[in-house]
């Protein structure tokens, strides 16, 4: 028996919305089958009909090129893009529109920042302290930053069960530090990570904080205001939108003295044969044709967020993860990475013993399963762990104890044929 024995969210009925999770896979002449169990999330979702519809409806009834045409069809599709720039704007607590930079996903969110921000702050000497949890997409723009300015990029430890080493913070916080980079949450570890703290932290010794929310947006709230964040990213693709689009939050004070990461159409306002003025924001940082149909999609899967609840989205996660905690520890010889349940997203990473993390995901695909093995983006993190490589789990608000539970059944019948090898 595990703790969770009914879902609160009625979980058959938003599954509806998303067909795909109705596959079959596997099926032969003969053989019936398995159903898909889709729990590979943190690398990227899956989409309702409803997200797919509203870009379907913009492509056949509303589309054309934003804030250029005078036409009936360019305000058309301008007030969609713009209506979709509100809705992330509120959903994430920003105090105006003009601080949210539509990008082409957390990854360009997080370059723009080490490049235009950190190329025009950072001197030689000064330090970026990120964490030893971090994203290759935190930490590979700070290096090249790094390379580029003669600054240093420092990692704060964390701890064997996968939590940050916040009483070692004060002791990499120095005057030279610069910027604080960590993510809201790790994509391996799943671990929460007390951001609020970090920030009131960092910004007592005179750091700004680039919050890497890739993980955290999706699934829990988001308050950049409350959390006087200065730099926040995300990317769509993770939150039922699209692939191609993401979000660059920032302080609007940062941004307007920041110089464009990218230069072209849209981001200026002027331009003659001996130079350029950058536009306002936040076009100023959104060079070229935008996103437009996946803006406009990643609005319609905000719309359905919050018809779902994210604080109903993050319980029904945690009771998954609850679950996925105690049928694996069942199997006997999982190690999880990462805290308990109580301290962590819907993100299970696990190695098994004797198995090859890439031999678990090939099996448990041949039983429906879809998990991601490998390093996940986070090759320091592995090295820190003492591993190469690990298999993931990750949750949404559309899967179901019966699909944790068939991981817990498939991972003990792994772990029978390597006993029995
Ligand atoms: N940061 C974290 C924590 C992530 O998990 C990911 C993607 O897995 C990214 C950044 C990069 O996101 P994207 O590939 O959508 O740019």
């Amino acid at each position: 028996m595990t703790t969770a024995t009914k879902d609160q969210l009625d979980v058959e009925r938003i599954r509806a919305d998303f067909p795909i999770l109705a596959t079959i896979l596997h099926a032969k002449a003969g053989t019936a089958g398995v159903p898909l169990a889709y729990l590979d999330n943190a690398a990227t979702t899956q989409r309702p009909r409803q997200v797919v519809q509203s870009m379907v409806d913009v492509y056949e009834k509303h589309y054309a090129n934003v804030h250029r045409g005078i036409h009936w069809l360019s305000d058309q599709s301008t007030d969609l893009f713009e209506e979709a720039r509100g809705k992330v704007a509120a959903f994430i607590g920003s105090a105006s529109t003009e601080q949210v930079i539509f990008t082409h996903g957390a990854t360009e969110s997080i370059n723009l920042v080490a490049r235009s921000w950190g190329d025009a702050n950072l001197k030689s000497g000064d330090e970026i302290l990120l964490t030893e949890m971090e994203h290759h997409a935190n930490i590979v723009p700070w290096q090249q930053a790094a390379a580029r300015t003669g600054a240093v990029v420092r990692f704060l430890p964390i701890t064997d069960d996968g939590r940050l080493t916040l009483d070692k913070f004060d002791e990499y916080l120095t005057p030279r530090t610069k910027l604080v980079a960590v993510a809201a949450v790790s994509n391996v570890l799943g671990t929460i990570n007390p951001v609020q703290e970090i920030i009131a932290r960092a910004h007592a010794a005179g750091a700004l904080v680039m919050v890497d929310a890739a993980q955290s947006v999706p699934h829990t709230k988001t308050d950049v205001t409350a959390l006087d964040a200065d730099f926040l990213a995300f990317s769509g693709h993770k939150m039922l939108g699209p692939t191609g689009v993401g979000i660059l939050y920032g302080k609007r004070e940062l941004l307007e003295a920041m110089p464009p990461f990218m230069g072209g159409g849209s981001m200026i306002r002027r331009v003659t044969t001996s130079g350029f003025e950058p536009a306002e924001l936040p076009a100023r940082f959104e060079a070229g044709t935008p996103p437009i149909v996946p803006a406009i999609g990643l609005g319609a899967a905000i719309g359905y967020l919050n018809t779902i609840g994210i604080d109903a989205i993050h319980e029904h996660e945690l009771r998954l993860t609850r679950v996925a905690h105690e049928v694996l520890t069942a199997v006997g010889g999982v190690r999880f990475l990462g805290p308990d349940p109580e301290h962590k997203s819907g993100i299970v990473s696990f190695t098994l013993e004797k198995v090859h993390a890439h031999d678990i995901a090939q099996l448990l695909d041949r039983q429906g399963i879809a998990v991601r093995a490998g390093h996940h983006c986070a090759m320091p993190l592995h090295k820190r762990l003492g591993i190469t490589a690990s298999s993931r789990a990750s949750f949404y608000f559309y899967n179901t104890t019966e699909e944790v539970e068939r991981l817990g059944r498939a991972l003990e019948e792994i772990k029978r044929i390597f006993r029995r090898k």
